[in-house]
């Protein structure tokens, strides 16, 4: 027997008609991880929680066995923490700080996020040290909670596709306690490190591990790719039916490194989420 954490694996699952509705949500799936949005995804403007909404998502979570740290919320895709404009940086700088605030009246330690986008303006270096000021900022006015930055497929301008990205992010953050990173294998194939077998999956996490630092890895995204290797496109797929294959699905869920962090599905087809939890299950060698 071991002292080790559990496999936390889930999806991220709908949070409409109030975020109390993520747990059980995910309940339904026979998940022991979730993700949610904890406002509209796609605009800029939220109601505040309720005391309500907040109460009912508390209790939920304690009552169906879903700690913080199973647990990890996304942010909007409208916020860019790297914008080589002032006048919208402010603003995705404001929406940061008000989700990291939802996150901690939710209770919850965790918030991940894209990194941010050029724009062609700015070059990569300016835009990530922008996106490390906005993260001290945001972490500075709140408490609790981690910032965990997603890494990305490297679609348009977006940054975090490469390690060293995150790296040069995660050096810059002041307190190194509340700041972490979010692997997708899908962004993580289509950014050009491979992960079809089962020598690139070694190869992949540990160029990981060397750059950036197991210690760092706060939660996974698990998603096939529709796109073909170092495409730089974010196309998710099923798992298993896409370009990756199910081989590095097997080599995450055999793996210690995994365990105690949330792994949560984005795939395409919502209808099988409850399947790809069953076989992500039976790929570890614990009796469910
Ligand atoms: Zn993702
Ligand atoms: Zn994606």
């Amino acid at each position: 027997m071991s002292d080790l954490p559990n496999y936390f694996i889930g999806a991220h699952v709908s949070a409409s008609g109030g975020v109390e509705n993520a747990p059980l949500n995910a309940a339904k799936l026979g998940a022991n991880a979730f993700a949610l949005f904890t406002k509209n995804q796609r605009r800029w403007d939220a109601k505040p929680l309720t005391k309500g909404n907040i109460t009912k998502f508390r209790d939920s979570c304690e009552r169906l066995g879903f700690a913080p740290e199973q647990i990890l919320p996304h942010d909007s895709y409208l916020i860019n923490l790297g914008h080589p404009e002032p006048e919208a940086l402010e603003k995705s700088r404001a929406a940061f700080i008000d989700e990291l605030q939802r996150c901690e009246q939710l209770g919850l330690c965790y918030l991940n996020f894209h990194p941010g986008s050029h724009l062609r303006k700015v070059d990569e270096e300016t835009c990530l040290n922008t996106i490390a000021e906005s993260i001290n900022i945001a972490l500075d006015k709140t408490t609790g909670v981690t910032a965990v930055i997603e890494n990305t497929a490297g679609q348009g301008s977006n940054l975090g596709c490469r390690f060293e990205h995150l790296a040069h992010i995660i050096d810059r953050v002041e307190d190194k306690s509340r700041v972490g990173v979010c692997l997708d294998t899908c962004h993580t194939f289509a950014s050009g490190y491979d992960l079809r077998d089962r020598a690139d999956c070694e190869q992949t996490f540990a160029e990981f591990e060397q750059v950036v630092g197991f210690d760092y890895l706060k939660g996974m995204h698990l998603n096939d790719s529709k796109a073909a290797f170092d495409s730089r496109k974010d196309r998710h797929h099923s798992l298993g039916m896409g370009e990756i294959g199910l081989e590095v699905f097997r080599f995450i869920m055999s793996d210690d490194r995994f365990r105690g962090i949330p792994l949560v599905l984005e795939t395409i087809d919502e209808t099988i989420w409850a399947e790809e939890i069953q076989m992500l299950r039976g790929f570890t060698d614990l009796n469910w």
